[in-house]
This record gives C-alpha cells, sequence and structure tokens, in this order.
C-alpha cells in the first residue's frame, strides 16, 4: 500500500454490515494512524479528530481477493471455451514478450478494478516468462503500492511445461509441434531457484504490506526436487507458498497416474503443506484432501468465476466448511475469468453451492460466504489484521451507497451484498485510512492515461506474439481432444453435472 493515513478520523453515521445481524446497525468508527481504535455508538471525537460523516453508508471491510494473477490484466478477453489445458497452451501468446512497462501496466489494470469494486488486498500469483526476475517483480510490487493496495506476490514457477506434465499429451502432438514447444522448455529448477532467492533476498515491500510468497504453480509442472526447494525457500524467509490444487479433473488423475496418490497426499508428503500454504481452487480433492488440508491449518481459495469458466466443475463448499477447512474466495486471473469482481466471486460461490443439491440444508449461506471473502481471504493471504472492521484491525472499509439501485429496498444487509451488489454500489474505499476511492473517482492512478498505455501495449504485443498465436491455433485442436479423452478416465469425485455430453 502506498501510505498510512496520519492523524485521527471519526467515521459517523455509517450502517456497518455484520453477518450476525439481518440489518445493519448503525456504527462510528474511530480511526488513529490507519488502524481502527473504536467502534460504537455515538463516539465522540478526540480534540484532533477529523470527522468524516458517511450517512447514507453501509460499510464492510475491504473484500480480500484469495487467488489471482497480475500478469492476466493485459490478456483480459482473450478466448472463449477455453478449458484450463487450452489457457495454458495459449499462455505464450496472450502473455509473451512482456516488457518490464508492461509488467507494471497489467498489474495496475488488475489493482485498479479491484479496489475500484472494493476489494482492498490480493495474493497474486505473477508469472514471467522463463524465469521471475528481481526487476519484474518489483514492478508488480510498485503497481500495488502505487494504487495503494495490501497484497502477497508469489513469483509463479515451474520446471515443466504443460506438455511435460500430462502423461501422453507431448507424445499426441505430432513432430512439428513437438519441435515448437520444446522451444518452450523452461530452465533448470536450480536457475528458477536462484531467480527466487534474488527476488526474496532484496524484497523491499514488506513494511508496506505487499508481501513476498513462493508459488510452485501445479505440483504435477514441478519436480519433486524443486517442489522440496520451493519448501525450503519459503520456510527459509518465512513467506507463503501457494499452489493451484485438484483445478482441473486433468490434474487429479495425472495425480494418482504420476504419484500414486492425491495431489495433496503427494504434497504432503513433501512436506509442503502448512499454516503458510494455500491451495487454490481445490475441485478434485476428496474428503481425506479437505481434512489434511485442516489438520495442517492450510487455507483453500476458492475462484467460482474461473472454475466455471474453465469448465473445471464445481467446488464443494459446504463440504469443505463442514470439514473445517479455511476457505477464502478470490476471481482467479483476468486472463481466465476476465473481470476481478470480488461482489461477483461471492455471488458465483452462493450460487455454485446452492445449484448443487435440492436440500438447502447443505448449500453455502450468505454470512458464511460474506465471512470467506473477508476473515477466510485474510487467512489465506497470512494477515491476521485485516478482514473485519474491528478495535485493532488495519482501517481497510469500503462505503457503499445505500441510494443506488442495487440497495432499494435495503432488506437483508449481508444478503445483499452478496447477492445484489455487483461494485457499482462502492462510493468511497479507504485503505489504512486513506481515501484511495472517492465518490466512485480512483485517486491514485490515472485511469485514462493506463487506458492510453494499455492500447498501445495491446498492439504491440499483439504483433510480437503472432508467432505463439499461430502455435496456440495449431495446438488447439490436439489439446483440445486429448485432455477431455483424458479426463474422461473415472475418478472418486464427480465434480461435473454429467462427465459426458448429453
Ligand atoms: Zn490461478
Amino acid at each position: 500500500m502506498a501510505e498510512t493515513a496520519p492523524g485521527s478520523l471519526l467515521i459517523r453515521g455509517a450502517l456497518l454490515a455484520d453477518p450476525g445481524l439481518r440489518r445493519a446497525a448503525p456504527a462510528d468508527v474511530l480511526i488513529t494512524d490507519g488502524v481502527i481504535r473504536e467502534v460504537g455508538t455515538n463516539l465522540a471525537a478526540p480534540g484532533d479528530a477529523r470527522v468524516m460523516e458517511a450517512t447514507g453508508c453501509l460499510i464492510h471491510p475491504g473484500l480480500i481477493n484469495a487467488h489471482t494473477h497480475g500478469h492476466g490484466g493485459l490478456s483480459r478477453g482473450q478466448g472463449d471455451k477455453w478449458t484450463l489445458e487450452l489457457l495454458l497452451a495459449a499462455a505464450p501468446w496472450i502473455g509473451g514478450n512482456r516488457a518490464l512497462a508492461d509488467k507494471k501496466l497489467t498489474t495496475r489494470i488488475v489493482a485498479a478494478e479491484m479496489v475500484l469494486k472494493g476489494c482492498t488486498a490480493a495474493y497474486d500469483l505473477y508469472y514471467e516468462f522463463p524465469l521471475p526476475t528481481a526487476d519484474g517483480l518489483d514492478a508488480v510490487a510498485e503497481a500495488y503500492h502505487e494504487v495503494g493496495m495490501r497484497a502477497v506476490i508469489a513469483p509463479m514457477v515451474a520446471d515443466r511445461t504443460v506438455y511435460e506434465a500430462i502423461p501422453g499429451l507431448y507424445d499426441a502432438l505430432p513432430p512439428a509441434l513437438q519441435a515448437r514447444v520444446d522451444r518452450l522448455r523452461l530452465p533448470a529448477w536450480e536457475r528458477t531457484l536462484d531467480a527466487m532467492r534474488g527476488v526474496l533476498a532484496n524484497w523491499r515491500w514488506a513494511g508496506k504490506d505487499i508481501r513476498a510468497a513462493v508459488a510452485p504453480t501445479i505440483p504435477h509442472h514441478c519436480s519433486d526436487a524443486f517442489l522440496c526447494a520451493c519448501r525450503d525457500l519459503a520456510r527459509e524467509h518465512k513467506v507463503g507458498l501457494h499452489s493451484h490444487m485438484g483445478e482441473s479433473k486433468v490434474q487429479a488423475l495425472t495425480g494418482i497416474r504420476r504419484y500414486g496418490r492425491t495431489l495433496v497426499g503427494h504434497m504432503d508428503s513433501l512436506g509442503l503443506i502448512g499454516p503458510d500454504f494455500t491451495a487454490a481452487h481445490g475441485i478434485w480433492l476428496d474428503d481425506d484432501d479437505l481434512r489434511l488440508l485442516r489438520d495442517r491449518g492450510a487455507s483453500l481459495a476458492h475462484n467460482p468465476g474461473s472454475n466455471m469458466r474453465l469448465g473445471n466443475g464445481m467446488f464443494r463448499f459446504r463440504r469443505a466448511r463442514d470439514l473445517g477447512v479455511t476457505v477464502g474466495i478470490g476471481t482467479d486471473g483476468a486472463n481466465c475469468s476476465d473481470n476481478q469482481n470480488m461482489y461477483e466471486a461471492m455471488r458465483y460461490a452462493s450460487m455454485l453451492s446452492k445449484v448443487q443439491t435440492p436440500d438447502p440444508r447443505h448449500w453455502a449461506g450468505v454470512e458464511e460466504i460474506y465471512t470467506a471473502a473477508t476473515e477466510g481471504s485474510a487467512r489465506a493471504l497470512g494477515f491476521s489484521d485485516i478482514g473485519a472492521i474491528a478495535p485493532g484491525m488495519k482501517a481497510d472499509i469500503v462505503f457503499l451507497d445505500l441510494a443506488s439501485v442495487n440497495w432499494i429496498p435495503h432488506n437483508w444487509s449481508v444478503n445483499q451484498l452478496v447477492h445484489a451488489e455487483d461494485g457499482t454500489g462502492v462510493r468511497h474505499v479507504m485503505i489504512g485510512g486513506r481515501m484511495v476511492v472517492q465518490e466512485r473517482r480512483l485517486l491514485t492512478l490515472d485511469l485514462a492515461k493506463v487506458a492510453t498505455e494499455a492500447e498501445a501495449a495491446r498492439e504491440r504485443l499483439e504483433a510480437l506474439n503472432a508467432e505463439f498465436k499461430d502455435l496456440y491455433e495449431k495446438l488447439e485442436p490436439v489439446v483440445a481432444s486429448f485432455c477431455p479423452a483424458f479426463a474422461a478416465q473415472p475418478y472418486h469425485l464427480r465434480q461435473y453435472l454429467c462427465d459426458a455430453p448429453a
């Protein structure tokens, strides 16, 4: 984040969202040096305090995005009818040849959208090909700092391409395509580890609540030696670990094929899963996997928009919570779920739980969804002082305009936050007591300038990546037939409405 607003501020007259109440009750909030000191009714303003009248606003803690990708910002809206494996095949085309300025620009777009839509902190798995760079990750951190958000930024790494990771996929390619994907091979993991070590050793953002982490992207895209090295690096620097776990059925089947056990079982056998571990997606995790995450104190980032968009199946929110797993909510990257709207992510999470069974006793309630997108996500990011409006917490507060059409009439606050709000009611966003969005305008960044730069980058990158686009178009028919056939094998979980076309 950019800076904490010094001095005292009293927010007066707002209604405070509370999952324990049907209708939000009035509450004043006293903030000193960016931290909430007191919450109550009719609070007196200390002599030196500024007073902010917030009558007509509903306030809630900033939403927290448990899983996104800053590099996706410039790739928004590129594909339709893409499975996860097609998205991975398209990655060089939609994300290749980025200059340093592009890396900052793409993250600015993502961060700007998040804050404008009521999100104040995010876990960002940032990808650079072929290796993470200190300059690249620094540019990403700078983008979050400029916008004024808190973030955890994890270089996303692997030492196998998707063609090497999925059994049989490389062999299914004709020799000419094998030669072309050979050129996408990743460096030896020791080089990637050295690069990450350099990033972590020189990280200069921790004091600004922009933390580093380590993200071996998908277990079987990494050799076991590399996974262990990622584990040791994260523990050495006391930072988080984050990995996509059982996002697609192809991945779940690959885990069994490669390791003779589930992906969670394998990662646990290597000692990666602990309280600092966040599993993204978790659609294809069975009950034992979920219990193991719970027992290790790990978190799970649920990304309902992306899961639907990529046809990955339905995450069992109710089951995960019943088994005691900490669940946060995320949007995933703009390259696979296009927008970065945490209100929509909450709405989807609720809907997707309710579509799985006709018995409402097994559905997620709005209170749980709201708690997941605030407190649950905060735990996934490893922050203990965000995700609630309470004494001692950082003053990350969203002000919704109760005159907006989403709130006419205002019946049940948290229900409407999850099911009716879509970001258009966001009037102000405060992070660390400092206004980042005021009267619907982003104060920290010139969006018109970002738009101009993004359009220029789009044109330039389209030309630079023409060869990768051609490669994707040739790979597409192979990947689009091989992976669904692979996924047609039986697995001991059923996360689709039907396994084959009706
Ligand atoms: Zn992801």
